[in-house]
């Protein structure tokens, strides 16, 4: 490749990276910055330099190859890799069970157990009362068989696992019945028909979208018929004329013909919602009661605890599962297990566990509770005293989310912002750059957050960085 006199000078002016490193050796700034860091950054740098030069395209300013200048791109690079990808990130949303951010906030006896048993070492597998090797899962067994009133359980990485496991165990080469209207797909690429191939399970699907009868799943079983499965349909409803089969039907319509029954309870909660006005999600106790042999759900949904796939059921087959090497691949980490079973504890008194457990605590917060958390950021606004920030306060509605309560709508509060001279994007954008991100979302030209989903420490934060954004753009 031909390069002119002027790339040529460029090139000479372009430090060394031992030059670099030398400067930044008297930088204060790069004191706690690891030197893998700093050489690579310092690298990245020059090769971006480099490449611009030999493009020839672009005529470079010579100042930006000063030294100092050059230092400054170096810290930038560095600054950025030292910052964790992972961030507390601020939901005003609305949304409670948010997948993309983080779905759950643990109850403080969940941390505090995770803390203990994550620094120390545990009898995590280990039987304190024989003196023996042990089970993982005898730590939440008990709790669970309590609260839910099944024979038997388990906890697997996430509920996706649970359902394939369970599948994979029961109906592995036999035909799975499943009602047309439950084949549903769970955000992420989660597929029931997917889920069942991978598990070899065959799906037979009956009935149709909207409406599925008792009398469908009983012609549909055969001598290879292995399991009838039921999904709670969490993420969708089907509305209009509509009819399914309830699982206590199902359940009897397995006895009859001695075929085991699975419920994938999507979500899964302890809680009967409706007692708090809001709509009925089935509880976990319910479905454990039809007889069904086994039952799945979420540890991170309404549950409020980490993620984790809860499994219930009869003992014969959960004996099955635990024996399954799947659940070896599957299996859950003992961090999850610790906040899992604090979580699952307060559960014995649900008021408290209303209180306790932080997305049972902001589903059932009170529309005045939330009106006086968004007069309070309001005024905290307000005293920034800029007369460029316009505040509105608006009425508006939450959500469940996690695919749970699809058609609820929860009454809340929002507050709306506008900067004279910024656009809504260009809030947005900012906010969700402040460290830590506030995500929220566009109406009418304002950058809007729901109060519902954010914590009452985050108040100042958010007036804080509201605060930063209007001196920035002065
Ligand atoms: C969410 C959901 C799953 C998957 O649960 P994860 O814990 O996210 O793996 C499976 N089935 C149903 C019906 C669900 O709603």
């Amino acid at each position: 490749m031909e390069i002119n006199k002027k790339q040529q000078a460029w090139l000479q002016m372009l430090p060394s990276v031992d030059h670099i490193l030398e400067i930044a050796g008297a930088d204060s700034f790069f004191e706690n910055i690891p030197r893998s860091v700093l050489l690579h950054s310092a690298r990245l740098v020059l090769d971006d330099y480099r490449k611009i030069i030999l493009e020839g395209v672009k005529e470079i300013d010579e100042k930006n190859l000063s030294d100092i200048m050059i230092l400054n791109k170096v810290k930038a690079g560095a600054k950025d890799a030292m910052a964790l990808n992972l961030l507390r990130t601020i939901n005003a949303t609305g949304v409670v069970v948010h997948t993309n951010l983080g779905r759950s906030l643990l109850a403080a006896d969940a941390i505090a157990n995770l803390s203990v048993i994550g620094s120390r070492y545990s009898n995590l597998e280990f039987d304190l009362s024989k003196g023996e090797r042990g089970s993982r899962y005898s730590a939440v067994e008990d709790i669970l068989c309590e609260i839910s009133g099944a024979q038997a359980a388990m906890v697997v990485n996430n509920n996706a696992g649970a359902v394939l496991l369970c599948l994979d165990t029961i109906s592995r080469g036999k035909k799975v019945v499943v009602s047309r209207g439950e084949l549903v797909e769970i955000g992420g690429s989660f597929r029931i028909p997917d889920v069942m191939a991978k598990s070899g399970g065959i799906l037979n699907e009956v009935g149709s979208t909207n409406r599925t009868h008792y009398r469908d799943y009983e012609r549909a079983i055969e001598s290879d018929t292995g399991l009838l499965l039921k999904v709670h349909t969490s993420n969708y409803s089907v509305v209009g004329f509509t009819a399914d089969v309830s699982l206590n039907d199902l359940v009897k319509l397995g006895e009859k013909y001695h075929i085991p029954v699975m419920e994938d309870l999507g979500s899964g909660t302890f809680i009967d919602f409706s007692k708090y006005g809001m709509l009925k999600e089935p509880t976990v106790q319910e479905s454990v009661a039809t007889g069904a042999d086994i039952i799945s759900f979420s540890g991170d949904k309404l549950l409020g605890g980490p993620q984790a796939g809860i499994i219930v059921g009869k003992k014969d087959i959960i004996d099955k599962i635990k024996q399954n090497p799947l659940t070896r691949a599957l299996r859950i980490d003992k961090l999850t297990l610790a906040a899992l079973e604090s979580t699952l504890r307060l559960y014995r008194e649900p008021e408290k566990a209303i209180e306790a457990i932080p997305t049972l605590r902001m589903l059932t917060l009170s529309y005045n509770v939330i009106e006086k958390k968004a007069a309070q950021l309001c005024g905290m606004l307000e005293n920034i005293g800029n007369s460029r920030l316009e505040i509105k306060l608006i009425d508006c509605s939450s959500r469940a989310g996690g695919g749970s309560l699809p058609l609820l709508d929860l009454p809340s509060k929002c507050a709306g912002i506008r900067v004279k001279g910024i656009s809504a994007d260009a809030i947005k954008e900012y906010m969700r750059r402040n460290t830590p991100p506030v995500i929220g979302r566009i109406e009418e030209d304002s950058f809007v957050m729901d109060l519902r989903t954010i914590q009452d420490d985050e108040l100042q934060i958010i007036a804080t960085a509201c605060e930063n954004m209007l001196k920035r753009s002065r």
